[in-house]
């Protein structure tokens, strides 16, 4: 068994891990000057040898930030990593990849730690943490951007904006750029300017050998091809290099009627995207009954658009979600677009319980509709959504095989977030969405968007990817045979 400096074992590293025992954070000041003193005390403790290789620090269990460390977006998550490695760039993730694969580790990799899945974090397992790698550098005149791996959407923006330009990305602000980009990337230009991927020019990825490599069209384009919604299996990405586009006046906001308005504000909606241009994207769904409003005891069913071009040319093409019907809430209107990459941030706090199903289908046939209206009857309160999102446009415009992102001929995406606070609560919630996504199958195309699955295990991974699960087992063959990058939704070797 492999032996650290301090003469601890695997086993009684990890034993140690599960049991929360007395180890202590390496590469704060102080310990990382004992550590390299070469101190006795330092040499004792487990992970001093890596801590004294990173420009970042090394957090074990016993540490007081250790918990709050090991924390992912999703509250069902509960998991106890071996240590948490604070990368600061792609260097401290070489030494961290090198050192796992040398004393036989197994690894998981957190970008924002946004998936519902919580694949980021896994129990006896070294976690590879980039939160602290947020920086961004956006360059306006050749209209590029570079995000590190641990940016949220936010810091993209922040700087982004600042200059006049954006990149297509999610809708939530707080979400890690990373996952986002590596599954896809659905957000409010999807339909002008494609999916994150298809604004992606090239990645700095860490391999499963603790080498380095940038992925292109030029460089390792096969890696590239897979790294375009193929989630971490690959490698470790340290930085993002993507497209950016002159940000143009939005309109913009969300409708909410009474959930007795859904039925026909869904045949409203397919409608409306049926002929809509790729300026406008429009999403639509269903809420649990919102307190004080005339849908408190029900649900509500509610609409959300973002247009962005010609301000006059907007007003008119939206004219039709405005004339419908009498919404209780109503927000459309002219928007600065940081306000549009915020928009639902309030209905996503951090400290919920999370389960989510997505499935990708090619029409909203009456049927379709019929389920989701029943559906969404049953709906769990308090924070679960029915999500429908247009595709098309620009993203029927690259094909199924050109990316590892197979799902181009779908229309919509058709998605359950369950959203909840009290763990006796699980069960219903879990099987809301389960019993949803079950029934929607028969209308789907095969295909699901992974970023919005929960752990559904290897059969859902492989039904996801569709077409391109064979070429996407090559590449993972190639890149990582041994399956160092299994803490994901897993395509195996
Ligand atoms: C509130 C909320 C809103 C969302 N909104 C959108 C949206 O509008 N559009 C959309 O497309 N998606 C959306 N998502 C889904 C989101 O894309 C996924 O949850 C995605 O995984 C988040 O990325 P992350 O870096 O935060 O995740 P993490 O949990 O950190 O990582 C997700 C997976 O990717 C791997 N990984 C992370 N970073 C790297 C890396 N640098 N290199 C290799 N592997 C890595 C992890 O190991 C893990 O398997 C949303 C999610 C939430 C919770």
């Amino acid at each position: 068994m492999t032996k650290f400096d301090g003469g601890v074992s695997r086993r009684d590293l990890i034993k140690g891990t599960m049991a929360a025992g007395g180890l202590a954070l390496l590469g704060s000041p102080t310990l990382a000057s004992a550590a390299n003193t070469g101190s006795a005390a330092a040499e004792a403790v487990p992970f001093a040898d890596l801590a004294r290789q990173l420009r970042g620090g090394v957090i074990a269990p016993g540490h007081a930030h250790y918990d709050a460390s090991r924390k992912v977006f999703n509250d069902m998550i509960d998991r106890r990593p071996l240590a948490i490695a604070q990368c600061s760039g792609a260097a401290d993730v070489m030494h961290v990849v090198r050192y796992a694969r040398e004393h036989d580790l197994p690894i998981s990799v957190r970008g924002g730690g946004h998936n519902v899945a919580g694949k980021a974090v896994r129990d006896g397992a070294l976690l590879i943490d980039l939160g602290a790698m947020r920086g961004v550098r956006v360059d306006p005149v050749r209209r590029r951007s570079r995000a590190m791996a641990g940016a949220r959407l936010r810091d993209l923006d922040h700087e982004s904006l600042a200059v006049g330009v954006v990149t297509p990305s999610g809708t939530v602000s707080d979400t890690g750029i990373a996952g986002l980009t590596l599954g896809g990337g659905f957000g409010w230009l999807q339909r002008k300017h494609g999916l994150t991927i298809d604004n992606l020019v090239s990645a700095d990825v860490v391999m499963a050998n603790g080498e380095f490599l940038v992925a292109s069209e030029d460089d390792n384009a096969d890696l590239f091809w897979a790294l375009r919604g193929g989630g971490g299996n690959f490698g470790v990405v340290t930085s993002f290099e993507y497209k950016a586009y002159d940000v143009e006046p939005a309109i913009a906001g969300m409708a909410i009627h009474t959930g007795d308005r859904l039925q026909d504000l869904l045949q409203f909606y397919r409608d409306f995207t049926a002929t809509a241009p790729d300026s406008v994207m429009t999403m639509a769904g269903a809420l649990p009954g919102i307190p004080d409003t005339p849908s408190a005891g029900g649900i509500a069913a509610w609409i959300a658009v973002c247009y962005t071009g010609d301000a006059a040319e907007g007003e008119k093409l939206l004219r039709p979600v405005r004339d419908f019907g009498t919404p209780f809430i109503n927000s459309i209107g002219p928007m600065p677009f940081s306000a549009v990459q915020q928009m639902f941030d309030a209905g996503s706090p951090p400290g919920m319980r999370h389960y989510w199903r997505s499935s990708l289908v090619a029409e909203l046939s009456d049927d379709l509709i019929d389920l989701v209206v029943a559906k969404a009857a049953e709906l769990p309160p308090p924070g679960s959504m029915l999500l429908i999102e247009h595709m098309g446009g620009a993203i029927g415009r690259v094909g199924p095989t050109d990316t590892a992102f197979s799902g181009r001929n779908a229309q919509y995406n058709v998605s359950m977030l369950s959203a909840w606070l009290d763990a006796s609560a699980d069960d219903a919630n879990i099987a809301w969405t389960r019993n949803t996504g079950n029934a929607l199958k028969e209308y789907g195309t095969g295909g699901a968007y992974v970023n919005y699955m929960a752990d559904e295990g290897e059969a859902a991974v492989r039904a996801a990817y569709e077409v391109n699960l064979e070429r996407l087992i090559e590449v993972k063959r190639k890149y990582d045979p041994d399956n160092v990058f299994s803490a994901n939704h897993n395509i195996a070797p």
